[in-house]
């Protein structure tokens, strides 16, 4: 009897953290996952909005004043808005450092080595007006062009704590709930996955219930950092499969949701 008494003890007391440790954490779900698309591509518009849509998936999109999609397809864009979709501020001209190795792409006026901090700020400042006057919100997540964070010695990331809720880099990492910095909110760069590849990362989530960002650039061409549409439809097909313990949110939600915590 007492042996039986002893188990049963034991078999509470190992119960109890499993029961609290399963509660799921993000929103009600196992992880969280968000999906990211820079630099206003036409192929985001063509190829990525509509399979979205379809599934009933929202996202967030790191757009630049100065690109070309941008310029011709502001009305597009004001449809994605519309839709669900977060426009995030990737500044105006889309700056970073020239000198950096693989950077030889970079034209010297919109290099951060020939910015000062006013004109950076000041840049950032006018994107979020054009955002406004597109998609109406005063709040948004920004993302560091190409991650980079200073402009000649001097970090700005404190001028990005003060206007955004949230800023996106590019280091590639599973963020479980009370580890995440918001102001540099890892991602998955993606170039060239396959379906199953991006899948993975997501159960890799699942497991630890952890935020999977992923970082995309072209979908089905349009960029030198690329997805094919078989991919990308991969893994949006399984998030909507698995939707009931996976939360797929723009960045400023779960931002959110972070913060209020
Ligand atoms: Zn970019």
């Amino acid at each position: 009897m007492t042996r039986i008494c002893y188990l049963i003890l034991l078999t509470t007391l190992s119960l109890t953290p499993a029961r609290a440790g399963d509660k799921p954490p993000w929103h009600g779900k196992q992880c969280a996952v968000c999906l990211t698309y820079d630099d206003a591509l036409n192929v985001h518009i063509d190829n990525v909005v509509p399979i979205l849509d379809s599934l009933g998936l929202k996202a967030t999109f790191y757009v630049s004043g100065f690109f070309p999609s941008f310029k011709a397809r502001s009305k597009e864009w004001k449809s994605v808005a519309a839709g669900g979709h977060e426009l995030g501020n990737h500044t105006l001209f889309h700056p970073c450092e020239g000198k950096a190795p693989g950077r030889e792409w970079v034209r010297p006026e919109y290099a951060l080595e020939s910015y000062t901090m006013k004109r950076m700020i000041d840049e950032i400042e006018m994107a979020d007006v054009l955002l406004q006057a597109i998609d109406g919100k005063s709040l948004r997540t920004f993302a560091y062009p190409c991650g980079d964070r200073k402009v000649g010695d001097s970090s700005y990331v404190e001028n990005i704590k003060k206007r955004f809720v949230a800023a996106r880099g590019v280091e590639g990492k599973m963020q479980k709930i009370g580890e995440v910095d918001l102001y540099d909110i890892g991602a998955y760069m993606i170039n060239g996955q396959s379906g199953d590849e991006l899948v993975q990362l997501v159960k890799k989530a699942m497991e630890s219930k952890a935020l999977v960002v992923f970082l995309f650039h072209g979908v089905g061409g349009e960029h030198t950092l690329n997805v094919s549409l078989s991919a990308h439809s991969q893994l949006l097909h399984f998030l909507k499969k698995n939707s009931k313990e996976i939360w797929v949110a723009p960045l400023i939600d779960i931002a959110k949701y972070l913060k209020a915590m």
